[in-house]
């Protein structure tokens, strides 16, 4: 039996009580060995993230200001759950040190990854476990790239037996300066734990089950996704399907280790598992997912067909603007081209003027208030009838699709619709699948 890697997010170390809980999960099953934490998250809706109240007192350190509130609540979070969990470590002691090095201006990357490091430290004390400090073993390169020597140090301290703590989000520089990944990077710290040790698994704990297969704000009690490809999850974390770090999917990818999406508060789920193929009798489609607040930029020119580099010069202005687009979906004497809202936001006149001067159009519009769906499946790839099956249920609801786009890869169907027409069409387009 191989070993498991589990992450505990940042919902599941909230308190003394969550963290009770991995006890009895990684107590359940001894292949459970290589555990990776997040720092404590929110307790509620209103709570604070302890990685948000250090960035916080970081900020204001480097203004020369108090830090003594926001450390205060820092402080007594986990003073409280040394306490639940009757912690034989000097927590206080341990925060002095940190409150410390924040005022004589240690560095951001520094003054955050601590809220992983005080966390691991704890659990590691409740589970009689190891504690490796992940600054000694995940390793940068200047270009905040991860170096491949991290695999052989993990391998290296990674034993054959015993339980492990590693603090996810962060790691360390050649010159041995702290460096953290972007927001939300335990995820890859577990990934990269789970490559070293070629794990049968890598569990990802947090606060749902897995992924749904709509919105439940939209659609109602969709149901859970079981088995979805890396390149389906690609395609629906494109829309916000975000509960895992997208970045966290490379280190695994291709190596045959599923990552297990699990809930702590619910155990016995079985989560989703995200896997490298799977069997698509078991579905065609795993998610249909959209987003509102798309524009449409449509530019028309008589023969635009016959003009060499008609579409590079359209690309180069929007460059020039800054403006980064979704998709391109072309006419013979037309193209069109969807852009979020955002990146239109003061440009629109400007943008409007250049297209037509340098590209000579007949006729250039800009039209907002578009929602994007992707449908997505790899079961949908050379199988007839799918588009159909689509385009039937929103015509029986009467939705008028605007904008059709499919993947060429053939694993997922786009369709713009009316901002007005979102959620009439993603139900009709549930049903039809699911
Ligand atoms: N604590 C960090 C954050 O809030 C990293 C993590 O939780 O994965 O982004």
């Amino acid at each position: 039996m191989g070993s498991v890697v589990c992450k505990f997010g940042g919902s599941s170390v909230a308190d003394a009580d969550q963290i009770k809980k991995i006890g009895s999960i990684i107590r359940s099953d001894t292949n459970r060995r290589f555990i990776v934490v997040s720092a404590p998250g929110k307790r509620h809706k209103d709570d604070q993230k302890i990685t948000d109240l250090l960035y916080l007192c970081h900020e204001l350190a480097a203004q020369g200001l108090d830090i003594s509130e926001p450390f205060h609540i820092v402080r007594e979070r986990y003073l409280e759950i040394a306490c639940g969990l009757k912690n034989s470590l000097d927590m206080q002691a341990l925060l002095k040190k940190v409150e410390q090095r924040i005022i004589s201006g240690a560095s951001m990357d520094y003054v955050a990854s601590r809220g992983e490091h005080l966390c691991a430290l704890l659990l590691a004390d409740y589970l009689g476990a190891a504690f490796i400090d992940a600054a000694e073993v995940i390793k940068f390169l200047n270009n905040s790239r991860v170096d491949d020597i991290t695999y052989t140090l993990l391998k290296e301290r990674l034993g054959e037996e015993g339980l492990y703590v590693i603090p996810g989000f962060y790691g360390s520089t050649e010159k041995n300066e702290i460096r953290t990944f972007s927001r939300g990077g335990s995820d890859i710290t577990g990934a990269i734990v789970a490559k070293a040790v070629s794990a049968k698994v890598y569990e990802n704990w947090t606060d749902v089950s897995g992924f749904l297969m709509s919105d439940p704000r939209i659609v109602s009690n969709p149901k859970p996704m079981r088995e979805v490809t890396y390149r389906e999850i690609r395609e629906l974390a494109y829309m916000g399907a975000n509960v895992f770090h997208e970045e966290a999917i490379f280190p695994v990818h291709g190596l045959n280790i599923p990552i297990n999406i699990r809930n702590t508060n619910s155990p016995d789920d079985p989560g989703t598992m995200i896997v490298d193929k799977r069997d698509t009798g078991g579905g065609i489609v795993v998610g249909i997912v959209g987003k509102t607040n798309f524009s449409l930029i449509f530019i028309e020119k008589l023969l635009m067909n016959r003009e060499l580099g008609f579409g590079r010069r359209l690309f180069e202005i929007l460059e020039s603007h800054g403006i980064s687009f979704e998709h391109a979906p072309s006419g013979i004497d037309t193209m069109s081209v969807i852009v979020r809202d955002d990146q239109l936001k003061g440009k629109k006149r400007v943008l409007i003027e250049d297209l037509k001067k340098i590209l000579n159009a007949d006729r250039v519009e800009i039209e907002n208030g578009f929602a994007l769906i992707t449908t997505v499946g790899e079961g949908m790839a050379y199988r007839p009838g799918i588009a159909a099956r689509l385009f039937t249920a929103l015509a029986e609801v009467n939705v008028n699709i605007r904008i059709i786009d499919q993947g060429s890869s053939e694993i997922n169907i786009i369709v713009g619709v009316e901002a007005k027409d979102y959620e009439r069409a993603l139900n009709a387009i549930y049903q039809a699948f699911c």
